[in-house]
């Protein structure tokens, strides 16, 4: 598959428009088993509402309850798109409830960059919430019971392959040999020994980390500590194609659905 070699010190691909998508995603959950918690932001106005939403899909007797969170970077638009691709497919396990946060920073999008609009990189601010977004966030994860498992859909412009974050303090059954097997079928997989500083297997990462070492905290280690046992961070290549790595994201969450 052939790289696009745009991104040269940031991500500089397509963009999408995040109030159309999220307003394709209100649409594609109408009248389904979906329920919508929405919190306003003072970021947000009448003209460009960019509040908190997330969509909850009981099930009558879970026996998994997975969550899925997406568009924590404003410059990774595959992953609300993922979100979105999931919503209208609608396809779950019946015996799954599942928790879904389509984009955790609405104003990062409308800039097309990492942090939010006062700059903040949400990703590391679940340890101290200095951010209205993060805190709106766990709040709200505070009122949702624990899960099975929890996905968190990402991109990584310098990436060259797709590849995998496990959080598994618990050594279970690893699903991460499942996603990447799966996702491979439709996207390259990265398999440098190192990806992003972190000694990497087969596009596996697993970082021994002690989040009370962690001065800041991604949405990962505040999961890890209060709401799951497992996590997974997804991470798609942004130089390759957006179709391929919506392809991916959707591909590496299904397979995990499968694994269940
Ligand atoms: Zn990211």
């Amino acid at each position: 598959m052939e790289r696009l070699a745009k991104n040269i010190g940031g991500y500089r691909g397509e963009t999408i428009d995040i109030t159309k998508v999220l307003r394709e995603i209100e649409q594609a959950v109408a009248g389904k088993n979906w329920v919508s918690d929405i919190v306003p932001l003072a970021s947000s106005t009448a003209a460009q509402p960019l509040d908190f939403i997330a969509y909850r899909r009981p099930a009558e007797s879970a026996r998994n309850r997975v969550y899925l969170s997406a568009g924590m970077h404003g410059d990774e638009p595959a992953g609300p798109l993922a979100a979105l691709q999931l919503l209208q497919e609608d396809r779950w396990p019946a015996d799954a409830a599942i928790w879904l946060c389509p984009c955790l920073n609405p104003t990062g999008f409308l800039l097309n960059r990492r942090e939010n609009f006062r700059g903040i990189d949400l990703n590391r601010d679940y340890r101290h919430l200095q951010s209205e977004e993060a805190g709106a966030h766990v709040n709200w994860l505070e009122q949702q019971p624990r899960f099975d498992i929890a996905l968190c859909l990402h991109e990584d412009w310098e990436s060259h392959g797709f590849y995998v974050y496990e959080l598994n303090p618990d050594q279970r059954v690893s699903l991460a040999p499942g996603i990447v097997e799966a996702v491979a079928k439709v996207c390259p997989i990265e398999h440098a020994p190192l990806i992003d500083k972190w000694p990497a297997e087969n596009g596996v990462i697993r970082p021994r980390v002690n989040p009370a070492e962690r001065p800041q905290w991604p949405e990962s280690l505040h999961l890890i500590t209060h709401k799951t046992r497992l996590s997974y961070t997804l991470e798609a290549p942004s130089d390759l194609p957006l179709a391929t790595r919506v392809a991916a994201l959707v591909t590496g969450v299904r397979a995990v659905l499968g694994l269940l």
